[in-house]
């Protein structure tokens, strides 16, 4: 009588048909079979273990709260309060309001809250826009408005914004539906001047009015590569009614328009006024939404951009604060480098100070801080690495001499 064929229990394929058949206590499995049954067991405990967890891919649980949020902020920049305790919150109801669209709670809705941010240009704006990506669950891009024009001129069309978006999403709708935007330098769109002009103003009013319609809900189309629109491009229709978007502006010369409204205010009330002891070096931290429309932003944008807060200029001590105070500071940066050669790299006290003496007297701002480092440092990142050098101390001397040579080299 001829051996009985052992075959797979599950799919009844005999040995001779697959790989390999393990015997169990009762019966066989055959390879193909066990590599299924693996796929789904993988299957199952994975969304055992996301629990309840949604298609957001977060739970109110796992939601930084916005103390936590600005903690984080606080290990890269330096001061800035105010911006970032507005941008916490911001983004910390932004998560909120996608989990009540998401369990389809319409109780009472919870509406957008966009943000910009005014302040001098190199306080750190974008700073606190790329922190904060860091730490987000939802994608996120940094868009320039300068270069976005009207449609039918040079330029990229205003929905390319989106396009950078859905690129971050790997082009997944959904998820850029609920991304968050940082559009950069939103003072240059501002029309050029208070009156509408019958003009057009390529760079202004026309590229507001189209912002428009990407700050308020709608459906928008967006051509996937990007660019300029073209008759043969498959757009994507994107709604933008959960992307949160964060706007950021120098809006130079908006003091002088903060300090024309504060001194008319006082002209009605003639008694002693609370404007008086108005800090007047720092206008900024007043701004309104007034001083907006007042610098060229259309009403319907400013009405869109709800929360408004400001970053205040970097004093001296500030500045010295970012050379080393953040995870990531700059002397930080270089004391990792020379590490990594086996060399102790120490800075003396005065050099920092003169750093930030010459950060302001070239009016480079906290930019500037790096460049003057990398000045100073850079012929013994040259030289060290061949040498047998163990240590390497920065002295005041040192820097003003290798900063004096390299003006010297640019002024030749
Ligand atoms: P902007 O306000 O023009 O967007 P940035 O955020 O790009 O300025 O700042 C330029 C650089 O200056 C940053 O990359 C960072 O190195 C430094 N910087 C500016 N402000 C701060 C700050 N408040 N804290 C730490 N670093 C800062």
């Amino acid at each position: 009588m001829a051996k009985k064929e052992n075959r797979c229990s599950f799919c009844g394929r005999s040995e001779h048909e697959v790989n390999l058949l393990m015997p169990g206590r009762d019966g066989c499995i055959c390879d193909m079979c066990a590599e299924q049954a693996y796929l789904i067991t993988e299957e199952y405990l994975n969304k055992k273990k996301s629990g309840n967890k949604n298609d957001l891919g977060f739970t109110k649980q796992d939601l930084p709260r916005p103390a936590d949020i600005k903690a984080f902020l606080d290990q890269y920049v330096i001061g800035q309060d105010a911006a970032k305790r507005y941008l916490s919150v911001s983004v910390y109801n932004h998560y909120k309001r996608l989990m009540q669209n998401f369990s389809q709670d319409d109780d009472v809705e919870i509406e957008k809250s966009n943000i910009i941010m005014v302040g001098p240009t190199g306080t750190g704006k974008t700073l606190l826009a790329k922190t904060i990506a860091r730490l987000l669950k939802v994608p996120f891009t940094i868009v320039d408005a300068t270069v976005l024009t009207e449609a039918g001129y040079v330029g990229e069309d205003i929905e390319s914004i989106l396009t950078r978006l859905l690129q971050v999403a790997d082009y997944d709708v959904a998820a850029a539906e609920r991304g968050i935007v940082f559009i950069d330098e939103i003072d240059k769109i501002a029309r050029k001047s208070d009156n509408p002009s019958i003009t057009r103003d390529v760079s202004g009013e026309g590229v507001q009015q189209g912002l428009l319609k990407l700050l308020e809900g709608s459906i928008v189309n967006v051509p996937p590569q990007g660019g300029r629109k073209h008759p043969e491009q498959k757009m994507i229709p994107v709604n933008t009614k959960n992307i949160l978007y964060i706007c950021g502006g120098a809006f130079d010369g908006i003091e002088r328009k903060i300090a024309m409204r504060l001194n008319t205010h006082v002209v009605g009330y003639n008694r002693g006024n609370r404007h008086s002891v108005a800090d007047r070096d720092n206008m900024l931290q007043y701004v309104a939404p007034q001083d907006l429309k007042a610098f060229g932003l259309i009403p319907e944008i400013i009405g869109r951009l709800p929360i408004l807060t400001s970053l205040q200029p970097l004093d001296k001590e500030s500045l010295r604060r970012i050379l080393v105070e953040p995870k990531n500071s700059i002397i930080k940066q270089y004391i990792k480098l020379f590490d990594m050669d086996g060399v102790t790299l120490t800075f003396d006290d005065d050099v920092l100070d003169y750093v930030v003496e010459k950060a302001i007297e070239f009016k480079l701002g906290a930019r500037g801080l790096r460049s003057i480092v990398e000045t100073i440092m850079m012929d013994a990142m040259y030289e060290i690495p061949s040498s047998n050098k163990k240590k390497l101390t920065i002295t005041q001397k040192y820097a003003a001499e290798k900063l004096e040579k390299a003006n010297l080299l640019a002024l030749h």
